[in-house]
């Protein structure tokens, strides 16, 4: 019996003759269906269609984007530490080619995911790698596929290895969390954000947003909270969803961004620059 993926999202279902009727992710206002309805397709089949793309921002962080885009564009990241490989975030592809060159750079010590939007296919990740998956237990509803191998955290912050320290922020989803990576930049640090930051098109600021298909804020009260979550963490670059990265001064682009945003709700002055 085949394992479902929701060609929208891609979310993968447990075993079943057939694909569920729906998938929860894409009904919720954080997702969509598509005008044309839902669709699915299987391991072999997207394996068939699709290969990793891999790229190396910087001497030990490999970025692997699946080609022709797949799901949201999901991007995954896989960090090279004197302690082992890690993966942040995930995406739903794990072919042949993926886990030959995951196992020679030396396989996974974990897998940690930002939200659901990103859960793909990661008991497939954690069954091939033997890697624990760690989630955030406030997002727990949203696994569709439970697995032994998962592993759920609830704290603010967690470090998962010396220099590696998840980070609870919430807004987009409750358990949204970041990744901050001390040894990034030459030891100035960066955070791996997936959407729980989104890394403007200029990629010299963030924004915010609960729903980015849909287009609904967070609240200006949420985004202060996070800026402020934000603020004693040391951090010079931020590696975004969607291949876009504020590469320096990362950290005064939050401030700068999360004020400019929390104007931009309370202002009533259209057209004019804050
Ligand atoms: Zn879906
Ligand atoms: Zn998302």
């Amino acid at each position: 019996m085949p394992v479902s993926i929701c060609t929208t999202c891609g979310t993968s279902f447990p075993e079943a003759p057939e694909p569920p009727a729906r998938c929860p992710i894409c009904d919720e206002e954080r997702q969509y269906v598509p005008a044309a309805g839902q669709g699915w397709t299987t391991r072999a089949a997207l394996a068939a269609a699709h290969a990793n793309a891999w790229r190396r921002p910087e001497p030990d962080l490999f970025e692997i984007e699946t080609t022709p885009r797949f799901g949201i564009g999901q991007r995954a990241f896989l960090i090279v530490t004197p302690e082992g490989n890690w993966l942040w975030d995930c995406v739903a592809l794990l072919d042949a080619a993926t886990v030959a060159l995951v196992r020679a750079l030396g396989g996974l010590k974990g897998i940690a995911i930002s939200h659901p939007h990103y859960y793909t296919t990661m008991p497939d990740w954690a069954a091939a790698f033997d890697a624990p998956v760690h989630l955030h237990a406030r997002d727990r509803a949203f696994v569709m596929r439970p697995d032994d191998r998962l592993a759920f955290w609830d704290a603010d912050a967690r470090t998962l290895a010396p220099g590696l320290t998840l980070l609870r922020l919430g807004g987009h989803f409750p358990g949204g969390t970041v990744l901050h990576w001390q040894g990034a930049a030459q030891g100035h640090g960066a955070l791996l954000v997936g959407d729980i930051l989104q890394v403007g098109a200029d990629r010299k600021t963030v924004s915010f947003l609960w729903s980015y298909p849909n287009w609904l804020p967070l609240s200006g009260k949420s985004v202060a909270r996070i800026a402020a979550r934000l603020e004693p963490v040391p951090f010079a670059k931020i590696y975004g969803a969607f291949g876009l990265h504020v590469e320096d001064d990362a950290k005064a682009v939050v401030s700068r961004s999360a004020a400019r945003y929390r104007a931009r709700l309370e202002q009533d002055q259209p057209g004019r620059p804050l």
